[in-house]
């Protein structure tokens, strides 16, 4: 483990306690081997002068819900150590309580809840407490003699605690524990299948006790001859219809839709062949806080894996039923990620982030469990204690509050013609929603048109089988599925009379405007048919109700764009997937209306171009966002009774009406 202190850093800080706090919190957060994803959490005491001018100890503590990586001073919680040292002297005290007292004592009401460790941290008699979940000391204590072995491996100069359920009881433990204790003569605390404490008055040198214990425990498993998680074998080809499948039944078994991600790199893919592998893989996480984002144990998928996911779900059901004493609520039972044998591992999450945090927390447990493994056996928290974690009612409290879905969450889409005008709007519509979209564009900007992490932009002629299916492979590999397309690229071919029509400008408005979309929808059925509540919306244009002249290569096939559309709805019904059609017209602020293009048309009406582009009954410009919020409705709740209709968008048309 690499000492990232830097003196040079530090120094400028001039020995603002808060400010070195924040900068050795951010030390050991940016280490995923110490602490991942708001796990771990650190402290300083600090001695001030109240409103009455009297002096009082304050003990500024990790808030909960921030990460010990990206922590700013608010993020530490102000409580008052004395109250914090007085509750550790009580009897008994439920969890629950000890956050409305730990509230109570806070001397900012409106700093975020102080951790739940805050108690523990107030009796520890230093100003600067270090504590992580760090992966090599927690794989040794996960093993069957691991407290031999960590006794034997830090002698006196670590105390080492049981497991105890963090909160009010483990500091409780650790109060009694440590009654005659000399601090001095401890470096630190390792609390078996948990983590690690240290402290010191100084920043560096708690930081630095933190990486010495770590580094041990990281050299002992070396020397141990642990083996790093290897293959020849090469991921085969990925079944990306079986992703869709799994992905589909791990959503229906959670109640939500949620996104799917495949891990095959040769690491996950070793694991995931290991002989045996069944067996240790399921028998809990590194730490029992994983358990709350990733339930206890992944689902192991064979060959027929949506059997696998609705077997894990009855187990999960009878783990449930084992322990609850009557008054708990059974939680959703679908795995938060899985061993695929043969292929990897996959997390499901109900948005980007989460996925990426379950993924993050998967890696590391496949390491920690296969050197566990070799290192006498995994031997991780039994399940009653891990049933006490996942089922914690400060836990539980947590997960609700994050429960504000937005109506389109984990729906996965593409859009077509993405770049610009209709398509891009309705990229950030979708997102806006809570939607993933993979954007397409033949224009190679749709790499890098959208910041937001929930898009992937591909550049893609559409007209070209071999980048259709290229897109659509790599949405099910980045999401996990497909339920919405909107099908929308197309190009405006110059105006043209029927007497002097070029072929190679018919023959191109088709291939574009009608035989692309054929394509990329024959090409997603097989996904749709295994998407949640699938809809597709086809793009056509105010001119298949209410043609003009010059524009019949553009006219014609957008007419044959929309019978597609009818033909789709008619046959796809049964599958469960809605295709609507929106007709939008003169929306001038897209890729396909140059100025000329606006001019030549505006003056075959006989119109100036401000004139032409408000004609309709309502007098009003449509735009490309307006085109997208009906588009994105469309594909939504509110139309899911709805196929085969059609929309126009234009401000209302005397022709149509
Ligand atoms: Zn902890």
């Amino acid at each position: 483990m690499e000492n990232l202190w830097n003196e040079k850093v530090a120094k400028s800080l001039k020995g603002n306690l808060l400010k070195l706090r924040v900068y050795s919190s951010r030390l050991l957060g940016q280490e995923s081997d110490l602490v991942l994803h708001g796990g771990g959490n650190t402290s300083v005491k600090i001695s001030k002068k109240n409103l009455f001018n009297e002096e009082e100890d304050i003990l500024y503590v990790k808030g909960s819900g921030w990460d010990l990586g990206t922590i700013e001073a608010e993020g530490f919680a102000p409580v008052k150590l004395e109250i914090l040292k007085k509750m550790a002297k009580l009897k008994n005290l439920s969890d629950t309580d000890m956050v409305k007292y730990q509230r109570a004592a806070m001397t900012n009401p409106s700093a975020p809840t102080p951790s739940i460790e805050a108690i523990l941290h107030a009796i520890i008699p230093f100003t600067f407490v270090d504590h992580t979940h760090a992966d090599a000391v927690v794989t040794i204590s996960n093993t069957p003699d691991g407290k031999k072995r960590i006794k034997e491996l830090y002698g006196n100069k670590v105390l080492i605690i049981p497991y105890v359920m963090p909160g009010f009881m483990l500091a409780k433990t650790i109060y009694d524990l440590t009654n005659n204790l000399d601090w001095t003569k401890i470096e630190g605390m390792i609390l078996l299948k948990h983590g690690v404490f240290t402290f010191d008055d100084n920043p560096k040198l708690a930081y630095n006790k933190m990486i010495k214990i770590v580094t041990k425990a990281e050299n002992y498993l070396k020397k141990e001859g642990m083996k790093p998680l290897k293959t020849k074998i090469k991921p085969g080809k990925v079944d990306t219809l079986q992703i869709a499948s799994i992905r589909k039944t791990v959503s229906e078994l959670r109640g939500i839709s949620v996104l799917a991600k495949l891990n095959n790199t040769q690491k996950n893919l070793a694991y995931s062949i290991l002989p045996n592998m069944k067996k240790f893989a399921t028998r809990g996480p590194i730490t029992p806080d994983h358990s709350i984002r990733t339930k206890c144990i992944p689902a192991i998928l064979s060959t027929n894996p949506n059997k696998d996911i609705i077997a894990f779900g009855k187990d999960y059901e009878a783990y449930f039923n084992k322990f609850n004493d009557g008054s708990l609520t059974c939680l959703d039972k679908a795995p938060r990620w899985a061993v695929w044998q043969g292929n990897g591992t996959l997390s499901f999450g109900e948005n980007v982030k989460n996925v990426q945090i379950i993924e993050d927390i998967s890696n590391h447990t496949i390491k920690a469990v296969y050197q566990g493994e070799q290192l006498g056996g995994w031997k991780p928290l039994g399940q009653k204690d891990l049933f006490d974690m996942e089922y914690w009612t400060l836990e539980q409290a947590k997960l609700k509050k994050a429960n504000n879905a937005l109506a389109m969450q984990a729906k996965i889409a593409i859009v077509t013609g993405a770049a610009s005008g209709i398509g891009k709007a309705c990229v950030e519509k979708l997102v806006s929603e809570g939607a993933v979209v993979v954007a397409l564009d033949i224009n190679p900007s749709i790499k890098t048109c959208f910041k937001q992490k929930e898009v992937l932009g591909i550049k893609c002629d559409v007209t070209k089988v071999k980048d259709l299916n290229n897109a659509i492979q790599q949405t099910v590999l980045t999401f996990g599925g497909l339920d919405y397309l909107i099908s929308n690229a197309g190009i405006f071919p110059k105006s043209m009379r029927l007497d002097s029509m070029e072929q190679a400008v018919w023959d191109k408005s088709l291939k574009i405007n009608l035989s692309s979309h054929q394509e990329l929808l024959h090409l997603c059925l097989p996904y749709l048919k295994l998407g949640i509540d699938p809809a597709v919306i086809f793009i056509a244009s105010k001119n298949v109700p209410a043609p003009g002249p010059g524009a019949a290569a553009y006219s014609v096939a957008k007419a044959g764009l929309t019978q597609l559309a009818r033909v789709a709805a008619l046959e796809l019904g049964k599958h469960g997937i809605r295709v609507n059609v929106v007709h939008p017209n003169a929306v001038y602020d897209t890729a396909i209306w140059t100025k000329e293009v606006l001019n030549t048309r505006a003056k075959s009406y006989g119109l100036s171009v401000d004139e032409y582009k408000t004609n309709n009954v309502l007098k009003t410009e449509v735009n490309s966002k307006d085109v997208a919020q009906l588009a994105v409705t469309m594909l939504g709740n509110t139309f899911s009774k709805i196929t085969g209709a059609q929309i126009a968008i234009d401000g209302g048309n005397e022709r149509i009406i």
